[in-house]
């Protein structure tokens, strides 16, 4: 375990004096479009504490946007990665391999949904996974559409800017983007016209319907999805709504590509987010948790499919580096050792009960909503327009931080606070931080 005390502590300000001349020192030399949730400069991190510069311990309910699920330091992480940092940085994969990337593969194969043959290939972030499950469908079917869904996010490259929804701040000014990339809706229960209890089936018609008419389901490579959504506001889809869209991939050879780089790896209670309604993915996208915070990626899916691109036509420099292997084989240690799926429905337990309890306390709060560790609370003006409130959700955030504890924001309307604490935090240190927030509601 960590040597971080497991307690906030707050000795300044927030942002510290320490911060705020790292801070000028950052807006000198470092570009204006990398953003930062907080101007507040880390020195340690480990469980469920996040320690500055000035030395407050924060309280972290991010994970370093849903990485750090073992921890920031965890001890297998950190002894599986140094003694791999002793032994060699880098040979190249694609040059002499080693067994760390190939014991990755197989636990990949093992862990995600389905009992078919599997292979996997690694990269260096979750953008490059996409771009390569993209890759390896199209070269599959010999068909170039690609479909994803109002409210997605899959990266900031070329291609996963195009997947993705959102225009500011990710695609602003950055276009042309890459063609081939349709976009049909997805079933958001708390905004759905005709109430949750029909959003899947309803959405899944429509989205099936938008891409039989404009697109053609013989010209679709891949249907690309996040099963639970990330950035565009942890949207659960309605029920029903993914079995039907698997089930449409199946009847017309499109490859269904769960982007599950946020929701996976133990995040929702589950290993992966799809088994919830039992979804097989013919490929899976993860990247984030599966290695304790080092940069590690992957594709992984049915052999056939991973098998059919040419030799050479995947990988890259860096991809699977054996240090970042390391990582995720002490992250996957960890998850198996402190059951990590059932620490994750315990917080979602706590969680959900808390922030249900806030949501009859303030009007503010119209839906709350997630799973397991991976939980959001959507803020709107009005209950019944459910216009979004994201300068009230900027304030709430706001005062989270200068209390300790570090919250996100997330959400198409910018108006969704998500909390995505690390599994390994202490259950005192969840409630403290369930305090700030709902002292945080009163004081908005
Ligand atoms: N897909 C999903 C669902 C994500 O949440 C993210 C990151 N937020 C990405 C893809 C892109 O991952 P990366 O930032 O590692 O490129």
């Amino acid at each position: 375990m960590t040597a971080l005390p497991q307690e906030r502590r707050l000795v300044t300000a927030i942002p510290g004096p320490k911060s705020q001349e790292l801070q000028a020192r950052r807006n000198a030399a470092v570009a204006a479009g990398v953003a930062s949730t907080m101007p507040v400069f880390a020195a340690r991190a480990g469980g469920g504490i996040l320690e500055d510069v000035d030395g407050n311990r924060l309280i972290d309910f991010g994970s370093g946007i849903a990485v750090t699920t073992v921890g920031a330091s965890a001890e297998a992480v950190v002894r599986r990665a140094s003694a791999q940092l002793a032994d060699f940085t880098h040979t190249c994969f694609m040059v002499t391999p080693y067994e760390g990337y190939v014991a990755v593969a197989e636990h990949l194969a093992e862990l995600t949904p389905g009992d078919h043959a599997k292979k996997s290939a690694l990269f260096n972030s979750g953008a490059e996974a996409v771009e390569n499950a993209v890759k390896i469908a199209r070269v599959y079917t010999k068909r170039q559409a690609v479909v994803v869904f109002d409210h997605g996010y899959h990266g900031r490259t070329n291609l996963t800017m195009a997947l993705t929804s959102k225009n500011m701040p990710y695609k602003n000014g950055f276009g042309p983007f890459a063609p081939e990339v349709y976009r049909v809706p997805v079933a958001y229960p708390y905004r759905w016209p005709t109430g949750p209890e029909n959003c899947g089936p309803e959405a899944a018609a429509q989205a099936i319907d938008e891409i039989t008419k404009q697109v053609g389901p013989e010209n679709v490579a891949a249907i690309v999805i996040e099963p639970l959504l990330g950035e565009g506001g942890f949207i659960e889809p309605g029920k029903g709504f993914l079995p039907a869209l698997r089930e449409f991939a199946t009847q017309h050879g499109i490859v269904f590509v769960a982007d599950e780089i946020q929701s996976g790896f133990c995040r929702t209670g589950q290993w992966f987010a799809c088994e919830d309604e039992g979804v097989v993915p013919d490929l899976i996208t993860t990247a984030k948790g599966i290695a304790g915070g080092l940069p590690l990626a992957a594709v992984t899916g049915r052999a056939e499919m991973m098998d059919a691109a040419h030799a050479g036509g995947l990988g890259g420099t860096y991809g699977g580096n054996p240090v970042a292997c390391a990582g995720a084989l002490g992250a996957i240690e960890t998850m198996k050792e402190l059951d990590l799926p059932a620490k994750a429905r315990r917080i979602g337990e706590i969680m959900h009960g808390r922030l249900t309890a806030m949501a009859e306390k303030f009007d503010l709060i119209g839906d709350v909503r997630g799973r397991g560790a991976m939980m959001a609370l959507e803020l709107v003006k009005d209950r019944e327009t459910k216009e979004p409130a994201p300068e009230r959700t900027a304030a709430v955030a706001k005062a989270c931080h200068a209390a300790g504890l570090v919250v996100l924001t997330t959400g198409t309307y910018g108006n969704v606070l998500r909390f995505l604490p690390p599994l390994v935090i202490g259950e005192d240190l969840l409630s403290e931080g369930l305090d700030i927030i709902e002292e945080a509601f009163a004081s908005a």
